[in-house]
């Protein structure tokens, strides 16, 4: 129930009861999801956007509940940090998608498609997990999988305010040969010059600016903010990945901006390995 402004009579909201008995279902129910095996992972292409070939996928973490179908992590994901499963579940998809990058690249027979590369996202109570830094040169070293082929995507309101405390995993990894990605760039107010501080190497702008991009031409002053990040991240060696392109129209402007990568239902919507396989293959093949 929900009180309406300052009115001191209650009113009954259903939708939001609804929702706080599911959230509850699935607080409980979370923790033996795991050992259930009720998680899997889709895998989206990240495109070059200057020739068009599959470089990589992102890997991004489903639950099959046994009830309510497939959830999206939005659903699940903070519960997951509230309740701190996030660093097994992290962990779990962190293995699988090496994992599933280390099986590409045998099909494939070696380079012959270029390395493939997978990225996977950090929740911030990974990055403050001590094991952080050792699971994560395990898995590598399980897998056979070079640092280089992986990439970690931490938000950019996680590094927000950043001590040094917090960034010393993300050093280790980045000197590695790991990259950082700093997701949902633009969405968190941080100051430009603190990029410097931080062992980033890739932004990845977030939907909010590809949005920006649906009329043709766009607002000339969204162009220019584009612009201006894309000069400021190549000028610290950056790389910059888009998200949510959807139309041609938007890959086209922001190539023209100068983005490296794109990533978005126009290419394909996150599918199953094989179908990343299969588009990596077309790619490479013609
Ligand atoms: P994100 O990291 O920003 O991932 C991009 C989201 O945009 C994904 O949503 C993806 O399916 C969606 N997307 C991709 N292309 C398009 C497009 O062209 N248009 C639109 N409208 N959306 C597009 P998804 O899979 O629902 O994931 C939501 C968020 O959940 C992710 O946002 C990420 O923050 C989190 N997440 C997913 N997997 C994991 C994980 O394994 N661990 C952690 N900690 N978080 C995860
Ligand atoms: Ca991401
Ligand atoms: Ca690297
Ligand atoms: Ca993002």
């Amino acid at each position: 129930a929900k009180s309406a402004g300052g009115n001191r009579f209650e009113l009954a909201d259903p939708e939001a009861d609804a929702r706080a008995i599911t959230r509850h279902g699935l607080t409980t129910a979370l923790p033996t999801a795991l050992d259930r095996g009720e998680f899997f992972i889709e895998y989206q292409p990240l495109v070059h956007l200057g020739d068009g070939s599959v470089r990589g996928a992102e890997a991004l973490v489903r639950w099959l509940h046994p009830q309510h179908g497939v959830l999206s992590p939005d659903r699940f994901i903070p519960l997951a940090e509230h309740t701190g499963l996030i660093v097994p579940l992290g962990r779990w998809v962190l293995e699988q998608s090496v994992r599933q990058a280390r099986e590409w690249r045998d099909r494939h027979g070696g380079e012959a498609l270029g390395p493939l590369r997978i990225n996977v996202n950090l929740s911030p109570c990974q990055l403050t997990h001590p094991g952080l830094v050792q699971d994560t040169v395990e898995i590598l070293e399980r897998t056979g999988v070079e640092p280089d082929a992986l990439c970690l995507e931490v938000t950019e309101s996680a590094l927000i305010g950043a001590d040094d405390d917090l960034l010393k995993p993300l050093r280790r990894l980045a000197e590695m040969g790991v990259d950082i990605a700093l997701d949902d760039f633009g969405t968190g107010y941080s100051n430009l010059a603190n990029l410097r501080r931080l062992p980033v190497s890739v932004l990845k702008l977030d939907r909010s600016f590809t949005q920006s991009m649906q009329q043709f031409p766009a607002d000339p002053v969204d162009l220019k903010i584009v612009e201006g990040i894309v000069s400021l991240a190549h000028s610290l060696d950056l790389a910059v990945t888009v998200e949510g392109v959807e139309t041609g129209a938007q890959a086209e402007q922001l190539r023209l901006l100068g983005c490296d990568t794109a990533q978005g239902w126009y290419y394909a919507r996150p599918g199953p390995p094989d179908r990343l396989h299969e588009l990596a293959l077309v790619d490479a093949t013609g």
